[in-house]
């Protein structure tokens, strides 16, 4: 068994204000990692939220999203390994 924690491959950012809460990107997405809030934005709606974890940086929900801005993916350079313990460093996309 290896010792390398299992890590996330991405992550995703949401503009909440640009969201209206449509919730393609929650049906998209594989892992199922994003979720309407519960809260409401300015204008009234629902925006989606990312669990925190779990992200694989596919971006399907980026392209699932009709809302330009509403949704910025994050990848990992796909060579990195973590052991447990230490932070990866990031790159955008
Ligand atoms: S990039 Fe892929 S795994 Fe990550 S939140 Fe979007 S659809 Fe889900
Ligand atoms: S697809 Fe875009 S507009 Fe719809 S809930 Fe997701 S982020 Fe918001």
């Amino acid at each position: 068994m290896s010792n390398e924690a299992k890590i996330d491959r991405g992550w995703v950012e949401v503009s909440e204000e640009e969201c209206k809460g449509c919730a393609l990107c929650v049906t998209a997405c594989p892992p199922e990692v994003m979720r309407l809030s519960d809260r409401l934005n300015g204008h009234g709606y629902h925006p989606v939220s990312y669990l925190g974890a779990g992200c694989t940086g596919c971006g399907v929900c980026f392209f699932a999203c009709p809302e330009p801005g509403a949704i910025t993916v994050y990848t990992l350079a796909p060579t990195q390994k973590v052991v447990a313990g230490s932070q990866p460093s990031a790159c955008a996309v």
